[in-house]
């Protein structure tokens, strides 16, 4: 029988795990620390633990890394990397280094998605699968072993799937990457990225682990986002803007309202209206992206110039917005393209 992989395991878990075994709690924090700060894959150089709990640990567990299948760097250095799950599903994580030391690592939550944005690749997979504690964890740890501590200094749930549908999970690895004793990593420097599950956005404030939140929008009329993103039938605008701001005042935090623009869909100055009268009274910026194409999807990126006129026009009547630039557009940096692809591939390989 193949041994089970301790990594994904909480704190509280190794504890009740070495707690059975007869052991004292304490133990396992220390594991914790072996598996996550140390990143201490062999059991026998876990010199504070006896030979005797070394063997027991070494005989029923292992602790393995993702198993990589391709990696990409695109001309502008951001790097994009496809998993095989044991299951055989495939798993994204797109790494983004920033001129100014930052980089920050878009890591997946689910192996596709249930919500279907008319403007996503991951959407056309349909959902697969949540992904367990330790494939989030996974990605960041696979990252650590081969660029180094300092690999990304910000991380976001932006990749495959929507996290607010994975919860349990995505809390549970946002305790450990969080954990001083785990990777570390501040909260602050920590988005979960959501379309607008409302009653999910109040849950994730009522934790109070204070994470940034920031909100696909993409469309701030409401027949336009239905459209744009079926979801918003469900939470409609008005319930999605009084849960983001129940999610600012608990966490006294700006949100980030993500807007991909996408050529004569949401770019025009009714919508900019409608964005700045909806984000009023709300903490918050407001993220420009023009749209990068997924091929056969059908919608348009927009000319640099409507990018600009629509970020100056905007930037007169809202807080504060930031025209982003799309990154890793060679390698099909944006969620979900690259397994998509290799999806292609391999149906038509079959
Ligand atoms: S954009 Fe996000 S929520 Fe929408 S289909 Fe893609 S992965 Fe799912």
């Amino acid at each position: 029988m193949p041994k089970e992989n301790l990594i994904g395991y909480t704190s509280q878990q190794l504890q009740e795990l070495l707690k059975g075994w007869g052991d004292k709690p304490y133990r396992g924090k220390q594991l914790f620390k072996w598996l996550y700060r140390h990143r201490q894959y062999d059991f026998n150089l876990m010199t504070d633990f006896s030979k005797d709990l070394r063997k027991r640990l070494d005989d029923a567990y292992c602790i393995c890394d993702l198993h990589l299948e391709k990696s990409q760097t695109s001309r502008d250095g951001t790097k994009k990397f496809l998993f095989r799950l044991e299951d055989g599903l495939p798993l994204e994580t797109v790494l983004i280094p920033d001129e100014d030391k930052r980089s920050t690592v878009c890591i997946s939550s689910q192996v596709g998605c249930a919500l279907n944005c008319r403007f996503c690749a991951t959407g056309t997979m349909g959902l697969k699968r949540n992904l367990s504690v330790g494939e989030i964890v996974g990605q960041l740890i696979y990252l650590r072993n081969n660029f180094g501590e300092k690999a990304f200094s910000h991380i976001v749930f932006m990749g495959m799937g929507e996290p607010l549908h994975n919860f349990d999970n995505v809390v549970e690895a946002i305790k450990i990457i969080s954990d001083d004793i785990g990777l570390d990593v501040s909260r602050k420097k920590i988005t979960v990225s959501t379309s607008g599950i409302t009653p999910k956005i109040k849950k994730l404030a009522d934790t109070d682990l204070k994470v940034k939140l920031a909100i696909s929008l993409n469309a701030a009329i409401q027949a336009k986002r239905v459209k744009i993103m079926p979801i918003a039938e469900t939470f409609g605008l008005k319930e999605l803007m009084q849960s983001a701001k129940y999610y600012a005042k608990k966490t006294n935090a700006r949100l980030t309202f993500e807007y991909l623009l996408m050529a004569g869909l949401n770019d025009t100055m009714e919508d900019i209206l409608a964005l700045s009268k909806l984000v009023e009274g709300i903490p918050c910026k407001i993220n420009i992206i023009a749209y990068n194409p997924v091929e056969g999807l059908n919608l348009k990126r927009p000319s640099e110039e409507k990018v600009d006129w629509f970020g100056r026009q905007l930037y007169t009547r809202a807080p504060a917005v930031t025209v982003r630039k799309s990154r890793g557009r060679d390698i099909d940096a944006a969620c979900g393209q690259l397994a998509a692809k290799q999806r292609i591939r391999r149906n038509s390989d079959a």
